[in-house]
């Protein structure tokens, strides 16, 4: 029997139409370094209904690829909304990947124009010979002319090409499946991975980040976006505070954390999201240098694990509460959230904390074992996790031959190892590639690497295994400590030796003045293991 309900697409020309009408009076405001720059959704509306009318006139008619280069800025949101709504496909390029990556993914995503920022011309500039379907390239906020533009290019100021456009749009209701953005895997191994997010995967994906129990996301919010736009799609704020009304402040290239604190200081957001590694840093400057930052009613980290020790130190001496969660440029990328549940108080409601989180209803998981088996959700039995749902991919662009391993029997392999609760809380151990084996026993790095930060004079610690002939594999504990305090390896092992068990206790440190990170700010395991295996780390 059928429904007797309509079918009113999932499209983000909805989405776009409500924020930028409902929510008129709520802005985007862009961070200058001393000043903010503020734009009310409803001029957004009318900014973005430019921004297809211009991109319309350099031949984006269907699906093209529009791609961005920019840092988070309300011209970036403004690509972000035009650019789905008009039916073209956005593709935010990750401004740190290495040149042949960035290279490799402009190729294959096939970007017919890329809007970049008059920051990141010069870096682009090296690139752009080799995009070999770019036809058009418009510079936001810099000066047009810097940019020699390689032989059949065109470039565009973006300000002069978006003056001359009318300031409506008709934005057509689209196939709520077909394809919206796409964001490619930053490739930590082989070619970057490219993921393809649906109208309809991005809306439902918004909602749950509204949920309450998710991360409550809500009208009266104003959130610091930190996260950048081109990593796992700012972890779906933008499309979620247009959904709501919520109030985005975005930081622009001001990530450092001096400027960060100014812009705190100056705006009082009232949310943020960000890797661990941008808060460690945060928090050394505000150890430094105290401020209140109460106005946070709550911190989205994820990303990588979030350490015990810096969710207390936010919470407790700050009075900002870490919300900690766990997703994949593939997952779009809200795939769990660490809400306790309302009975658990005390120890066991930081336990929860601690988790990477629950499911929620959409998205379903399971642990596979070693032989294929599926696992119990009792807390102990350790595997991969797979999940599933529709706002998680289900192939790469470019068909299943991409990475057939990632993906079977429909579902996503993460490629992340862990447990989970009876109740469906996630607890990760570690990510398979980074899992050190022991005599025969897996050792977790991000379990080692959250006991050594807890020591008060650890800023960083990142933690890979080494060969070792008699154990096969070691681990090894890079630290980066804070400044001007000093402790010594053996007062470290010391500090260990009552939290881990014995045969996990390592033997190998090294002191060094940082970790190496990845393009999107998490402890780059795979260069680290390069040093040591080059002597550099002795
Ligand atoms: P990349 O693979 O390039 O780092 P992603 O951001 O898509 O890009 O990375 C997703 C991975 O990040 C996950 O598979 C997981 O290993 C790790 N991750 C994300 N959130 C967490 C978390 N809360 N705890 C531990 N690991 C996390």
């Amino acid at each position: 029997m059928l429904s007797t309900m309509q079918d009113g697409p999932l499209s983000l020309a909805t989405l776009l139409r409500h924020g930028t009408s409902v929510h008129a009076a709520s802005e985007v405001t862009t961070w200058t370094g001393s000043e903010a720059r503020r734009e009310s959704y409803a001029d957004l509306g009318r900014h973005a209904a430019r921004l297809a009318n211009a991109l319309r006139s350099l031949g984006v008619t269907g699906d093209q690829r529009v791609g961005t280069f920019m840092w988070n800025n309300a011209e970036h949101l403004a690509a972000y909304l035009a650019v789905p709504a008009m039916g073209a496909v956005l593709h935010t390029l990750n401004i740190r990947l290495f040149p042949e990556q960035l290279t490799f993914v402009a190729n294959h995503a096939e970007d017919h124009v890329v809007i970049v920022d008059g920051t990141l011309v010069p870096l682009l500039a090296k690139q752009l010979p080799g995009f070999e379907t770019v036809k058009h390239v418009i510079v936001a906020n810099g000066d047009a002319s810097a940019l020699e533009a390689p032989a059949g290019v065109q470039v565009h100021s973006y300000d002069a090409l978006l003056a001359a456009q009318p300031d409506e749009f008709d934005w057509p209701l689209v196939d709520e499946r077909s394809a919206a953005a796409m964001c490619y895997t930053s490739g930590t191994t082989g070619d970057p991975k490219g993921v393809v997010y649906s109208h309809r995967s991005i809306w439902l994906h918004s909602m749950q980040v509204c949920m309450s129990d998710s991360m409550r996301l809500a009208q009266h919010d104003k959130a610091l976006t930190i996260v950048p736009m081109f990593h796992a799609m700012a972890w779906g704020m933008p499309y979620a505070a247009l959904m709501v009304g919520a109030s985005l402040l975005m930081p622009d290239r001001f990530l450092q954390p001096a400027p960060l604190a100014a812009l705190l200081a100056a705006e009082k957001p009232t949310f943020a999201g960000a890797v661990p590694t941008i808060w460690q840093g945060l928090l050394a400057h505000l150890d430094a240098n105290p401020q209140d930052i109460s106005h946070l009613r709550e911190v989205v980290v994820g990303g990588s694990a979030a350490p015990p020790s810096l969710m207390h130190a936010f919470e407790d001496r700050y009075n900002v509460p870490i919300l900690h969660a766990w997703g994949m440029t593939e997952t779009s990328p809200l795939g769990s959230v660490a809400r306790p549940p309302a009975s658990a108080t005390g120890e066991e409601h930081w336990a929860y904390r601690y988790t990477q989180g629950r499911f929620p209803a959409s998205v379903s998981a399971r642990l596979i074992g070693d032989d294929g088996e599926v696992l119990p959700w009792d807390n102990e039995a350790v595997g991969e996790l797979e999940v599933q749902g529709p706002w998680i991919a289900a192939a790469y662009h470019g068909g299943a031959e991409v990475d057939p391993e990632k993906f079977h029997d429909g579902w996503l392999r993460t490629g992340d190892v862990g447990k989970i609760s009876p109740d469906g809380f996630l607890t990760l151990t570690d990510r398979a590639k980074d899992v050190i084996k022991s005599g025969g026993e897996w050792i977790s790095s991000v379990d080692l690497e959250n006991q050594v930060m807890a020591h008060p004079a650890v800023a960083e610690a990142a933690v890979i295994g080494i060969p070792d002939e008699k154990w096969d594999e070691r681990p090894l504990v890079a630290v980066v400590l804070k400044e001007g305090q000093s402790v010594t390896a053996e007062e470290l092992r010391e500090f260990l030796a009552e939290k881990v068990a014995k045969w996990q206790l390592p033997e190998n440190w090294t002191f060094v003045d940082e970790v190496p990170k990845t393009s999107v700010g998490k402890f780059d395991k795979k260069r680290l293991r390069a040093f040591h295996s080059e002597g550099r780390l002795d």
